[in-house]
């Protein structure tokens, strides 16, 4: 799968554990499956997008 870095914790197989975070002045989304969202100027958008992409709210 693209977008792991070595040493992260594997997921869950079809687990899709998203979260919020901050990149700068940017929020975006990241999943435990190594997918990660653009960077938004807003975090509700972030969360938008973990939420799309997981169908689920992002935990925090
Ligand atoms: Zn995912």
């Amino acid at each position: 799968m693209r977008g792991r870095t070595p040493g992260d914790p594997p997921g869950q197989d079809g687990d899709h554990r998203t979260e919020t975070g901050e990149r700068g002045a940017f929020a975006l989304a990241r999943c435990s499956c190594g997918w990660a969202g653009p960077a938004r100027r807003a975090r509700d958008r972030a969360r938008a997008d973990a939420e799309a992409h997981s169908g689920a709210p992002p935990t925090d």
